[in-house]
């Protein structure tokens, strides 16, 4: 499993560079996903070199404190597998607009109106948080291990595996997320991946 355990292999794109378009054009996706992702596995790889014994793990196991990372590597090993692991899930979770598949599944959709009253309330509120996000980082719809829902706002690489929880769905709120199309203006690029966002099934 090149992609789940060192060395970590960059995983294709399950999708054309211009399948988004035009909420997300194919210049950044070409940039985010063979650049910034790339640059994550790169240095993941390289933190883990010099660490043969954690070599076997899976990346939810270097994330979620199962193991006592040595103090030379713990910030680059946590802050790059990290971003390898939300990068995987937000590439895997986008798809082309216009398929159908944008909402979610049925037990998710009942988990969802009964925890925030419809899903038009929890898209506002998830929308509010990716706005909220200060700097860089992530919003995260997560489920915990008792079953419950949760918008997580997650700092730079933070994940949803360091909580224990599971990601359903994850927007990249850093500025090269959208910076090439959208300049600064959040606000748009959050409205527009509502189009290309998918949800994992519970
Ligand atoms: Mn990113």
């Amino acid at each position: 499993m090149p992609y789940n355990r060192y060395p970590f292999e960059l995983p294709p794109l399950p999708y054309g560079y211009d399948a988004l378009e035009p909420y997300i054009d194919r210049k950044t996706m070409h940039y985010h996903h063979d650049k910034h992702f790339k640059t994550y596995i790169d240095n993941l790889n390289k933190a883990l070199s010099t660490h043969p014994k954690l070599q076997g793990l899976t990346l939810k196991q270097l994330l979620s404190g199962i193991v006592i990372l040595p103090r030379d590597a713990r910030t680059a090993i946590l802050n790059n597998a990290g971003g390898v692991y939300n990068h995987k899930h937000f590439f895997e979770g986008l798809a082309p607009a216009n398929t159908g598949i944008h909402i979610p599944g049925k037990a998710l959709g009942a988990l969802i109106a009964k925890t925030y009253g419809s899903y038009d309330a929890f898209q506002g509120l998830f929308t509010e948080a990716a706005l909220d996000v200060f700097g860089s980082g992530w919003t995260c719809l997560a489920l915990t291990n008792k079953g419950k829902l949760q918008i997580l706002k997650l700092k730079n690489q933070q994940t949803a595996v360091e909580k224990h929880m599971k990601t359903l769905l994850l927007f990249d709120a850093w500025e090269h997320a959208y910076y090439l199309k959208y300049k600064n203006a959040r606000a748009d690029y959050v409205k527009n991946i509502w189009h290309v966002a998918t949800f994992r099934q519970i």
